[in-house]
């Protein structure tokens, strides 16, 4: 049993990146991989301006007049103003352009206005309320490396350094489908011995969250020739993932139907739950995952292993917080895997807290309710007592 550490720097060595890109506009680009360096177009800020609506000054001209000068003009946004008149104070609001001559901005809630002249605060600093050009970042300045997978706060930043466009990588097309003669789609009575499916949805519904482009493979039953008329298809896409199927009883099916048309390396990830894990590559460009079928096991292995993978094929860094929390209930158990328990994580003034729920059994999916991080608990650890740290995967809060 491979543990998972390099279960996963395997997988990771054995993906194939994308190559092929698309332009996409900004309006386009949310949660899509960059596949190009991005630099600054314009310095920001652009111009010199101001942070307050207030008045424009030279602080020099303003000391040497007593703190008390002449309003003439005005800068406002969208213009240039012509340049401060030596001796007098400019009228200026939020982000207009700081006129030539002028070096300060006084907030108007500071001064007295008289007979069209401000009385300024004797206190007044040179530079105070002015905002620099390029003090935020310079036309040509590096802002983005490839593999940057973009958030609208990225993308608004991009929209103020003047770029319309990006080039991404291309969506991933995945094939999704579940194995199993018991599964059957919610929605229709069950026959004696069927269950309702479920992995399908989980996987196809989170990969599509990160992009994908999803086909839906549907139920296939546990028979070769069915098994086959799915991966018939493989060289249309990326990556296929099943569910089901993975473990000793009845993986052979799997592995046969796998391996006439792919490399097939079965990897026994030592983590629990999702042990019986499988991935391969068929062709030049189509990786396979074969997943657990218990539900908390195709959750669990999702996100350690399939998630990462598909970063990896956008040429980006997988990431997976591992942050440490406060254990509200302890948990007991035999060394042997890295443990993977669904908790629920709160926040007490500050402090991370995990409660390890009720209900851990791979095929349990009523825990899923209150479930919005993992507790890990490494190989060789026999548990944790309440009140100890342990280490958590955040999922969405
Ligand atoms: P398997 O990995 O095929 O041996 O399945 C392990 C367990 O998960 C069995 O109890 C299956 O009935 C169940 N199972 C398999 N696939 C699914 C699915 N897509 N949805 C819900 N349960 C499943
Ligand atoms: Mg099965």
């Amino acid at each position: 049993m491979t543990p998972l550490e390099e279960a996963q720097a395997a997988i990771w060595r054995a993906i194939r990146p994308v190559q092929e890109r698309e332009t996409v506009a900004l309006e386009q680009a949310l949660g899509r991989f960059l596949a190009e360096p991005l630099a600054a177009r314009v310095d920001h800020p652009g111009f010199d301006n101001s942070m307050m609506d207030g008045y424009a000054v030279n602080a020099a001209e303003a000391r040497a007049h007593d703190f008390v000068l002449p309003v003439v003009g005005e800068s406002s946004c969208g213009s240039a103003p012509r340049a401060l008149a030596p001796g007098t104070a400019m009228r200026i609001y939020t982000g207009a352009p700081l006129p030539a001559g002028a070096d300060t901005v006084v907030i108007q809630e500071d001064v007295r206005l008289e007979d069209g002249r401000v009385h300024l605060p004797r206190t007044l600093a040179a530079g105070e309320n002015v905002r620099y050009r390029g003090e935020d970042y310079r036309a040509g300045e590096a802002l983005y490396a490839p593999g940057r997978r973009l958030t609208a706060l990225d993308i608004a930043l991009l929209a103020s350094a003047g770029i319309e466009a990006v080039s991404v990588y291309r969506r991933p097309r995945v094939l999704v489908a579940a194995t199993g003669n018991e599964l059957a789609p919610p929605g229709r009575a069950l026959a004696p011995g069927q269950i309702y499916e479920s992995n399908r949805l989980a996987l196809a519904l989170q990969l599509r969250a990160l992009g994908a482009d999803v086909e839906d493979g549907g139920i296939v039953r546990d028979e070769l020739a069915a098994l086959d008329a799915l991966l018939a298809r493989a060289e249309d896409y990326d990556f296929i993932v099943t569910s089901g199927g993975a473990s000793v009883g009845d993986y052979d099916l799997v592995r046969q139907a796998f391996s006439r048309r792919g490399t097939l390396t079965l990897w026994k990830v030592r983590i629990k739950p999702g042990k019986p894990l499988a991935f391969g590559r068929m062709g030049a460009r189509t990786h396979f995952f074969v997943l657990p079928g218990n539900p908390v096991s195709s959750v669990v292995t999702y996100k350690l292993i399939v998630e990462p993978a598909l970063h990896v094929w956008h040429h980006a860094q997988p990431v997976q917080w591992q942050l440490r929390a406060r254990a509200t209930a302890g948990f007991r158990r035999t060394p042997g895997r890295t443990e993977f328990l669904r908790a629920r994580l709160t926040e007490d003034a500050g402090r991370l807290l995990a409660e390890p729920l009720a209900g851990q059994g791979s095929h349990m999916l009523g825990a899923l309710r209150y479930t919005n991080g993992f507790i890990r608990v490494e190989a060789d650890s026999a548990g944790f007592a309440a009140g100890e740290e342990v280490l958590v995967l955040p999922l969405a809060f």
